[in-house]
């Protein structure tokens, strides 16, 4: 998702960059082009006028017309309304009630309520909450069946309702569920409609009333672009939500609604859905997501991955290594390429690396970068470990008894040697300077 509008600010901001002075008319250029962007990438215009008018103004601010490097003043100004405009920082879940904590979710049939509700519930156990779900969704056929499944699968309880009962009904039996049996949280699943629709509020809106929940969470699918922020509108008006969870990030989205949605609703984006199996739920951080938009890809997000997926230790060492700015080597340049590897395919990463190595990664056909990785280890394992630790000693000689090593040719060898040197040059700049560092890198 976002290539298009990562691929339209980046042009924006190499234009800058060619710029020496900033003056009220580049300047103007230049949000011209933010402006087309993110119009189309389904930004909602009133969304983007804002967006404009705020980067304008400190645009044209002293500092960045003073800047020495104004361009990538003006990109930095960028970021950080692209931060604002998602809400600064993650929010979590707020559980602070007297058990059991309820969480009710609202949203149009076909959103992703069901595969949500049933991915938060595992978050939940993961933090050692006794977690009930529950399914008012008595029109969809077989809803009540998908989360009854989806909970045996991740052996979390799911009260017993069926498709006859009233939707009170079964809030009613459930919460009498929930509290003899001491549960911690309730999460409630309740029946969207194709489009918005009134019978579909009504009872959504009695829900809340007798649930009284503590977090009223709208699950929008991020594909919807324009409409999904019509669907916002309309649930933010009719309940309280306190909370947004955006699916289906990882398909072709433009990307506009994550960009509305806060602004839209006054309510924060707490996770998003990034994939249709069961762990494919994540906290959502408007910082790493603005990177991303700008196309320095979620370094943090890679790393918090690794943490979780992969060998803890190799993922420790590696971030410590990135953290405390030593020598990233060949080795760890294995490391990573090996952890990519068990990280679920390059499909998956793809959206999260910085658009350089996306850019080589996509060169690569999805299908065959299993293969291309394990050729990349079997280089890096034909070389000596002097060799890995200096690479600058690969030269000519000892590059073709690597290539002989491996079996590839001398080019690969090259090319592999290349897309260290990027990424050791990302990983340094990280290290030193986090983003600001490598979004000044970018702008000029
Ligand atoms: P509901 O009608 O709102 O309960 O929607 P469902 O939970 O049944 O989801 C509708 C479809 O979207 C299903 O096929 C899900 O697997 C899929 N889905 C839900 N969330 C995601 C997501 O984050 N990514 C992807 N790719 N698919 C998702």
């Amino acid at each position: 998702m976002l290539e298009n509008l990562t691929g339209r600010l980046q042009g924006v901001i190499k234009n800058l960059r060619g710029q020496a002075r900033l003056t009220e008319e580049n300047i103007a250029d230049a949000m011209r082009e933010v402006r087309m962007a993110l119009l189309e990438a389904d930004v909602a215009l009133p969304v983007v006028k804002d967006f404009i008018a705020a980067v304008k103004a400190r645009a044209q601010g002293k500092d960045v017309l003073q800047s020495l490097t104004p361009g990538q003043a003006v990109i930095e100004v960028v970021n950080d309304e692209l931060i604002a405009l998602m809400g600064k920082a993650n929010e979590g879940l707020n559980l602070a009630a007297v058990p059991p904590a309820i969480i009710l979710m609202a949203g149009l049939q076909g959103s992703g309520k069901t595969t949500t509700s049933a991915k938060l519930a595992k978050l939940l156990k993961e933090q050692k909450k006794k977690v009930l779900l529950a399914s008012a969704d008595v029109y969809r056929p077989a809803a009540i069946e998908q989360l009854k499944t989806l909970a045996q699968q991740l052996e979390i309880e799911c009260f017993d309702s069926n498709a006859s009962q009233a939707p009170l009904d079964i809030a009613t039996a459930t919460l009498d569920y929930a509290k003899r049996g001491y549960y911690d949280v309730v999460i409630f699943d309740t029946a969207g409609r194709l489009g918005i629709d009134e019978a579909m509020m009504a009872e959504i809106k009695a829900l809340h009333a007798y649930l009284n929940p503590i977090e009223t969470l709208f699950v929008v699918d991020a594909m919807q672009g324009q409409d999904a922020i019509n669907t916002a509108k309309a649930f933010g008006d009719t309940l309280p939500l306190t909370g947004v969870i955006l699916t289906k990030l990882d398909g072709d989205s433009r990307g506009g609604a994550a960009l509305s949605v806060r602004h839209v609703t006054g309510k924060p984006i707490k996770y998003i859905g990034v994939s249709e199996k069961v762990d494919g739920l994540e906290p959502f951080y408007p910082d790493r997501m603005a990177s991303r938009i700008l196309g320095m890809g979620d370094v943090l997000g890679l790393i918090e991955q690794a943490h979780k997926n992969v060998d803890m230790a190799e993922a420790q060492k590696l971030a410590d290594k990135v953290k405390s700015g030593k020598n990233f080597d060949l080795d760890d340049f294995k490391a990573q390429m090996s952890q990519m590897r068990k990280m679920g395919g390059m499909g998956a990463l793809m959206d999260k690396m910085p658009s350089q190595l996306a850019g080589m990664a996509a060169k690569v056909n999805p299908e065959d970068a299993d293969k291309s990785i394990r050729r990349i280890e079997g280089i890096i394992n034909s070389m000596t470990p002097l060799e890995r630790r200096k690479p600058e000693l690969i030269k000519a000689t000892r590059k073709k008894r690597i290539a002989d090593g491996s079996g590839v040719q001398v080019q690969e060898v090259n090319r592999l040697l290349k897309q260290f040197e990027e990424t050791q040059k990302m990983m340094k700049m990280f290290s030193k300077g986090g983003m600001a560092k490598m979004m000044r890198s970018m702008g000029g």
